[in-house]
C-alpha cells in the first residue's frame, strides 16, 4: 500500500510542478510585457490607451500566471494531504539512507506506475532485479522508471500469492489514478485555458503593434517633452523621435522654447535638449522645432507644458534691517545692474558646446535648509521667491562645482553677497552665492567637484550657508533639477 503511494504521489506531483513552470513563465512574460512602455523608447509616441492596452494585456499575463501557480500550490498541498507521506525531500533521504544501508532492494511496476521499495519478504516473484528494472544508478537515486509490466513478473512463474498481491497493486492503482484525475483537472483545465487565452493575447499584442508602428510612421516626427507636468522653473528634457531611418536625410534642427534656444543631440532614444519652464510662467509654455531636410522640406513641430502656479509664500525671515524694507533707488539700481550682469552670464552660455561629461553633482553634501521657489517676506516687508537652493555650512566650508566648466563671473553682489558664477556650455551656468572666500578667478577651467569657494555670510543672509542658484539661458531653474540629468544630454 505504501509503495502505491509513494509512487502515485510522486507521478501525481509532475502534473503539478509542470504547473508551477507555467505559472513562472506567465509571471515572466507578462511582467516583461507590462514593463515594455516604461522602457522602450519607440513608445514615447504612444498614446495612454495604447500604452494601457499594452499593460492590460502584460497585467492579464501576470494574473494567469500567479493564479496558475496558486492551482498548482493547492494541488500539491492536496496531494500531500491525501498520501500523509510528508515532503519529496524526506522520501528521498529516507530512500537513500535506506541504500546505503544496503537493504536488497527491487521495482514493483506496472504500466502506469513503479515503485522502490525493500524487498517484500511475503512476495516469491524472485525476479532478478538488475535485469528488469531499470539501471543500478537509477535504482540508487531513488529515481523511478516506468518499466515491465506486472505480467512479467507476477504471471506465469508466480505463486497464487503473488498473484493475488498483483492484482490488490493493480486495483489500488486504479483507484490512485481516479483520484490522480479528480485532483488534477481543475489546474489542467486551468492550463489549457491560459494556453489558448495567451495565444489569443499574444495575437492581439502583434496585430496591436503592428497597427501602431504603422500610426506612428504615418505621423511623422513627434516632439516631446519630460517631464509632462513641470513646476515653474524647472529644468526640462525635450526629445525628438520618428525622424525616418535615414537619420541623414535631417541637416539642421532650430527650435526655441520660451524664448530659449534649444541645442539638440543625438541619443539612443531620438535626439534630446534641454529646456525651461519659467519661474513666473503662468500659461502654457510651448516648445516650436524646425526640422530642415536634405530635401529642403521642413518640418514644424510643437509640443507645450502647462506648469501649475506656485505655493503662496508662507517663509518669514528676519534680516539685518538694510535689507529688511524696500530698497532705495540707488540700490534698487545696483541689485538691478547686477541681476544683468549674472543673466548675460546665462545667455552667453547658449554660444559655447557643453563642457560637462558627467552628472552634475551637488556643490555641498549638506542639507538642504530651503528649497527652490518658497515663497518668503523678509522682516514682514519685503516678499520675494527664492529662486535657488539653500545648502547647509558653517563659515568657511568648502564648496565644490556642481560640474566642469569655466569660471565667467566673480564679484561681490548687493543681495547676492561674493559670488562665483560658472558657465557648463549649452545654456546651462550655476551660481554659488553668500561666500566669504572665492578660490577660483575668472577664465579658469574648473574640474567637477572641485573646490571654488567657502561658504560664508555675504549679502542678504539669515547666516552662513550657500545659496545654489542655476540658468537655462536667462531663464532661472531648480538647480536640483541639474542633478537629475544623464550626462548623455551634454553630446
Ligand atoms: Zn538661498
Amino acid at each position: 500500500m505504501r509503495i502505491i503511494e509513494t509512487a502515485s504521489r510522486l507521478e501525481l506531483r509532475d502534473v503539478p510542478y509542470g504547473l508551477w513552470l507555467f505559472g513562472l513563465v506567465f509571471v515572466m512574460s507578462g511582467s516583461f510585457v507590462l514593463t515594455v512602455p516604461f522602457w522602450a523608447p519607440e513608445w514615447r509616441g504612444f498614446q495612454l490607451w495604447e500604452r494601457l492596452a499594452v499593460v492590460a494585456i502584460g497585467a492579464s499575463h501576470l494574473a494567469g500566471g500567479l493564479f496558475m501557480a496558486g492551482r498548482a500550490h493547492a494541488t500539491v498541498t492536496e496531494l500531500d494531504r491525501a498520501t500523509n507521506l510528508g515532503s519529496q525531500r524526506v522520501r528521498r533521504l529516507w530512500s537513500r539512507w535506506r541504500g546505503a544501508r544496503g537493504t536488497e532492494r527491487t521495482a514493483l511496476s506496472c504500466t502506469r506506475w513503479t515503485a522502490t521499495e525493500t524487498r517484500c519478504t511475503s512476495c516469491a516473484c524472485g525476479c532478478p532485479e538488475a535485469s528488469h528494472f531499470g539501471s543500478r544508478r537509477r535504482r540508487r537515486t531513488g529515481r523511478l522508471a516506468r518499466v515491465g509490466t506486472p505480467s512479467v513478473c507476477g504471471g506465469s512463474s508466480g505463486s497464487r500469492a503473488t498473484r493475488r498481491r498483483w492484482h490488490t497493486i493493480d486495483s489500488l492503482l486504479v483507484l490512485q489514478y481516479e483520484n490522480r484525475r479528480r485532483l488534477d483537472r481543475p489546474a489542467t483545465a486551468c492550463r489549457e485555458y491560459l494556453i489558448v487565452t495567451s495565444g489569443l493575447r499574444y495575437a492581439a499584442l502583434g496585430a496591436f503593434l503592428v497597427f501602431s508602428t504603422a500610426r506612428l510612421g504615418a505621423q511623422g516626427a513627434l516632439l516631446s517633452i519630460s517631464p509632462a507636468r513641470p513646476l515653474p522653473g524647472a529644468l526640462v528634457t525635450l526629445t525628438l523621435q520618428n525622424l525616418g531611418h535615414d537619420r541623414d536625410s535631417v541637416v539642421a534642427i532650430a527650435g526655441t522654447m520660451a524664448g530659449e534656444p534649444l541645442h539638440f543631440v543625438a541619443s539612443r532614444s531620438g535626439r534630446r535638449a534641454l529646456g525651461a519652464v519659467p519661474v513666473d510662467s503662468v500659461t502654457t509654455v510651448e516648445a516650436i522645432v524646425v526640422v530642415t531636410r536634405a530635401s529642403g522640406k521642413r518640418d514644424t513641430l510643437r509640443a507645450s507644458v502647462t506648469p501649475p502656479p506656485l505655493p503662496p509664500p508662507k517663509e518669514q525671515l528676519q534680516v539685518d534691517s538694510r535689507f529688511g524694507r524696500p530698497l532705495d533707488s540707488a540700490t534698487a539700481a545696483r541689485v538691478a545692474r547686477e541681476g544683468e550682469l549674472a543673466l548675460a552670464v546665462g545667455r552667453r552660455s547658449h554660444d559655447s558646446p557643453p563642457q560637462w561629461t558627467a552628472p552634475f553633482l551637488r556643490p555641498r553634501t549638506s542639507a538642504v535648509s530651503s528649497g527652490f521657489g518658497t515663497g518668503r517676506t523678509f522682516n514682514g516687508q519685503v516678499t520675494s521667491r527664492h529662486l535657488g537652493v539653500d545648502f547647509r555650512g558653517a563659515l568657511g566650508a568648502p564648496i565644490h562645482a556642481a560640474n566642469r566648466g569655466v569660471v565667467v563671473l566673480i564679484d561681490t553682489f548687493f543681495l547676492g553677497g561674493r559670488v562665483v558664477y560658472l558657465d557648463h556650455g549649452g545654456g546651462v551656468t550655476t551660481g554659488y552665492l553668500h561666500l566669504s572666500k572665492a578660490l577660483v578667478s575668472v577664465g579658469d577651467t574648473v574640474r567637477r567637484g572641485q573646490t571654488i569657494g567657502l561658504v560664508g555670510a555675504t549679502g542678504r543672509v539669515t547666516g552662513p550657508h550657500l545659496h545654489w542658484t542655476a540658468r537655462y539661458g536667462g531663464l532661472t531653474v531648480n538647480p536640483l533639477d541639474l542633478l537629475k540629468l544623464d550626462a548623455g544630454l551634454s553630446r
